[in-house]
């Protein structure tokens, strides 16, 4: 029941934006959704949130191109999959690797008329901010503002913090507030400014407020 209220509370949201009853977003939800796939559970996700959510987006309020980014220290196996084959969603993911579940090499990059059209950033554990940073900057943002999508959707883990016990990657809460400022800017210039996070992974529950407070 809860992971229905979860992935329908970012479907209420995507309509609130296209409403114009806001310009961003943030989904206070949970269970996360992005190691779901379309037939399984997975990672503690029940259903795809932000999966379900970039698709209601086409198909209920016509975008055409929709990008996500995914900065849960994870790799989104289940975001991955769902949009592997399909040009019409970018899917960017910058992640702990080789780590759970698995997915995510750089060498994975879409196939068929998606080809292109899935980005993977690794890091290597004991990663932090400089190496993300410089992904954003030289990686993230130029294939974003290349794409040109109608609206950002961001699955905003903060298992990547440095207090948090799931990874081996060091950021800190600043550091999500600069992949948040990067990402607002590029949504200034191609997507009306519409930009939703969907909460993804946190364990630690300070760095976890704090995080989700900052961004
Ligand atoms: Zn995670």
């Amino acid at each position: 029941e809860v992971a229905l209220y979860a992935a329908g509370g970012g479907l209420a949201m995507c309509d609130a934006i296209m409403r114009g009853e806001a310009v961003h977003g943030f989904c206070a939800i949970r269970p996360p959704g992005h190691h779901a796939e379309r037939d399984y559970a997975a990672g503690f996700c029940i259903f795809n949130n932000i999966a379900t959510a970039a698709r209601y987006l086409q198909t209920e309020h016509g975008l055409k191109k929709v990008a996500i980014v995914d900065w849960d220290v994870h790799h989104g196996n289940g975001t991955q999959h769902s949009f592997e084959q399909d040009e019409s969603v970018l899917y960017v993911s910058t992640h702990q690797y080789p780590y759970y579940p698995g997915t995510g090499s750089y060498r994975e990059k879409g196939s068929g008329s998606g080809e292109g059209y899935t980005l993977n950033v690794p890091m290597e554990a004991g990663a932090g901010a400089e190496e993300y940073l410089e992904a954003f900057e030289k990686t993230i943002v130029p294939e974003l503002e290349d794409y040109e999508p109608e609206i950002i959707l961001i699955s905003a883990g903060f298992d990547g913090h440095r207090n948090d016990l799931l990874s081996a990657i060091g950021l800190s809460t600043g550091t999500f507030r600069k992949f948040t400022e990067m990402l607002l800017g590029v949504a200034r210039g191609c997507c009306s400014n519409r930009v939703i996070a969907f909460l993804e992974g946190g364990y630690n529950l300070q760095a976890l407020a704090d995080s989700c407070e900052l961004m």
